[in-house]
C-alpha cells in the first residue's frame, strides 16, 4: 500500500536497516534495544520527546525484562516498589464490595512491580538507545510504502528508511498502523484522568490505593520517599474543574477524597487531563508490519495493565527475532507475532473495559457481579493468588 507521496530518494540520505522501529514512546525504544540486542541492525523514527505527564507501575514481568536489558539498574533508585494493592468501593451501590488488600508476598519474595514516572524511564531507555548506537531519526513518519516485496519503504523529515521490518510503536494514533491498513475498534468513554504528583505526610508503606468511585478509579500509587502519583478517573468537566484549582484547595479535595489515609497533601508536579478510550487492533500485525504498545491497543489505566501489556509485546517480538536468526529471518514474522499476541491483548482489553464500565453502572447485575468478585477474593485465598497472578500478566 502506498501512503503519501515518498519523497524523491537521495542517496546520502538512504538508510536501510534490518528493522526500523517507529516511535520513542517507551514501548518503541524498548523495542528498538530488544532487537538491537538480537543482533539486528536498527533505526528508530521518532521525533524528541517532550514531557510525558504519566506514571507506570511496571510489574515484575516488565521489570525483568528491562533487567535484561540493562535499562533496570539505572532506573531502580527513582522507583518505589509495589508491595500492596488495596480496593476500596465507595460507588454507593448496593451491594457495597469488601475492601481486599492483595499483598505480593502472598504470592512470592517479589513485590508486584515497581512504579515510576514515565519521564524516567524513557530517559533510561534513550540512553540505553545511545550506549547501543542505535540510529536515530529525529523526525515523523509521514509516509510507507509496504507494497514492494521484502523491504518496507518509510519517510521521515525527507528522509528514506528501508527495513525487513517495521515496529509500529507510533502511539494511539499510529499512523503506520492506518498506512498499513491495519484497522482498530475504537469506543471511548465518558470520562478523562487527572493525573498528577503529590507530596504526602504519611508513609505510604509500598501500597497503592484504588477507591473505585461511580466515575471511575481515583488511585494513588506509590513513588520514592513520601510522594504518590494520582490518577483520578471522573466525567470529562469534573477532571478539568480538578485541574483548575489552585494548588491549596485542590490538594485539600485530594486530601478529602482520600480520607487523609497519608495525612496532609501538597501538589508536587505537573497536572494533565487525558480523556479515556480505548481501541485495540483486530490484527497486531501483517506482512512486515507489527504493532506494539499503544499503537496496537489502548484502555483506561484501572489496574494498571496498558504498558505492561505493551511490554509483553516487545518481549514477544524479541523472542521471535531472536529464533529467527537462525531460522527464515524477518519473512513471515508478523503474521507469526499477530497470532501469538492475539489472547493476551483480547483478554487484557475486554478485562479492563468490563471492570471499568462495572464502575460507571449501577445497575444490580454488573455492580453484584463486581461486589461478589471481590468477596471472593477476599475470603477465597488460592482465587486472590490467582487473580494476583492474572494482574501480573501470567495468563
Ligand atoms: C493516566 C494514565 C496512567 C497510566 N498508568 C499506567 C500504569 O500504571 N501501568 C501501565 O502499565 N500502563 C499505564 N498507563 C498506560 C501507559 O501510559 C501507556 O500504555 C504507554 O505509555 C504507551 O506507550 P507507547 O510507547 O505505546 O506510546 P506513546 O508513549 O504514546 O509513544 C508513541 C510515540 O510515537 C511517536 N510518534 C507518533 N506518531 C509518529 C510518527 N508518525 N512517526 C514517528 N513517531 C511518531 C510519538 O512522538 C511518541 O513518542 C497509563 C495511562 C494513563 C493515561
Amino acid at each position: 500500500m502506498l501512503d503519501s507521496a515518498l519523497p524523491i530518494p537521495r542517496p546520502a540520505d538512504d538508510v536501510s536497516v534490518d528493522v526500523a522501529v517507529v516511535g520513542a514512546g517507551p514501548a518503541g525504544a524498548l523495542a528498538a534495544i530488544v532487537v538491537a540486542d538480537a543482533g539486528y541492525s536498527v533505526a528508530l523514527v521518532a521525533p524528541e520527546r517532550g514531557h510525558d505527564p504519566r506514571t507506570s507501575a511496571l510489574m515484575m514481568p516488565a521489570i525483568r525484562l528491562l533487567e535484561d536489558h540493562g535499562i533496570w539498574p539505572e532506573i531502580a533508585p527513582e522507583t518505589a516498589p509495589l508491595v500492596t494493592m488495596r480496593i476500596i468501593d465507595q460507588t454507593g451501590y448496593i451491594p457495597r464490595a469488601p475492601e481486599v488488600a492483595f499483598d505480593a508476598h502472598e504470592i512470592g519474595p517479589d513485590p508486584f512491580g515497581y512504579n515510576i514516572t514515565n519521564d524516567t524511564l524513557n530517559r533510561a531507555l534513550g540512553a540505553r538507545l545511545d550506549t547501543l548506537g542505535i540510529t536515530r531519526i529525529a523526525a515523523m513518519v509521514d509516509a510507507v510504502d509496504d507494497a514492494a516485496g521484502p523491504v518496507v519503504t518509510l519517510a521521515a523529515g525527507g528522509r528514506v528508511v528501508r527495513a525487513g521490518l517495521v515496529v509500529a510503536a507510533d502511539g494511539a494514533d499510529s499512523f503506520v498502523r492506518q498506512a498499513a491498513g491495519l484497522a482498530v475498534r475504537r469506543w471511548s468513554y465518558r470520562q478523562s484522568a487527572f493525573v498528577t504528583t503529590l507530596r504526602h505526610e504519611r508513609a505510604h508503606a509500598n501500597a497503592s490505593v484504588e477507591f473505585h468511585t461511580p466515575a471511575g478509579p481515583f488511585t494513588l500509587v506509590p513513588l520514592p520517599g513520601n510522594r504518590s502519583s494520582l490518577v483520578w478517573v471522573s466525567r470529562p468537566e469534573e477532571a478539568a474543574r480538578w485541574a483548575a484549582l489552585d494548588p491549596g484547595p485542590l490538594a485539600r479535595e485530594i486530601e478529602r477524597r482520600s480520607h487523609a489515609i497519608l495525612g496532609h497533601m501538597e501538589i508536587d508536579g505537573p497536572r494533565a487531563v487525558i480523556p479515556m478510550e480505548g481501541h485495540v487492533a483486530h490484527k497486531m500485525g501483517e506482512g512486515r508490519i507489527v504493532l506494539v504498545g499503544e499503537a496496537g491497543h489502548k484502555f483506561p489505566p484501572i489496574g494498571a495493565q496498558g504498558l505492561n501489556l505493551g511490554f509483553r509485546d516487545v518481549g514477544a517480538l524479541g523472542t521471535l527475532v531472536r529464533h529467527a536468526r537462525g531460522a527464515g529471518g524477518l519473512a513471515g514474522i508478523a503474521d507469526t507475532y499477530a497470532a501469538r499476541r492475539r489472547a493476551d491483548v483480547a483478554l487484557r482489553t475486554a478485562s479492563v473495559d468490563v471492570l471499568n464500565r462495572s464502575l460507571l453502572t449501577s445497575s444490580f447485575v454488573p455492580s453484584t457481579a463486581r461486589a461478589v468478585a471481590l468477596s471472593a477474593a477476599r475470603s477465597i485465598p488460592p482465587l486472590r493468588r490467582a487473580m494476583m497472578r492474572f494482574g501480573l500478566g501470567a495468563m
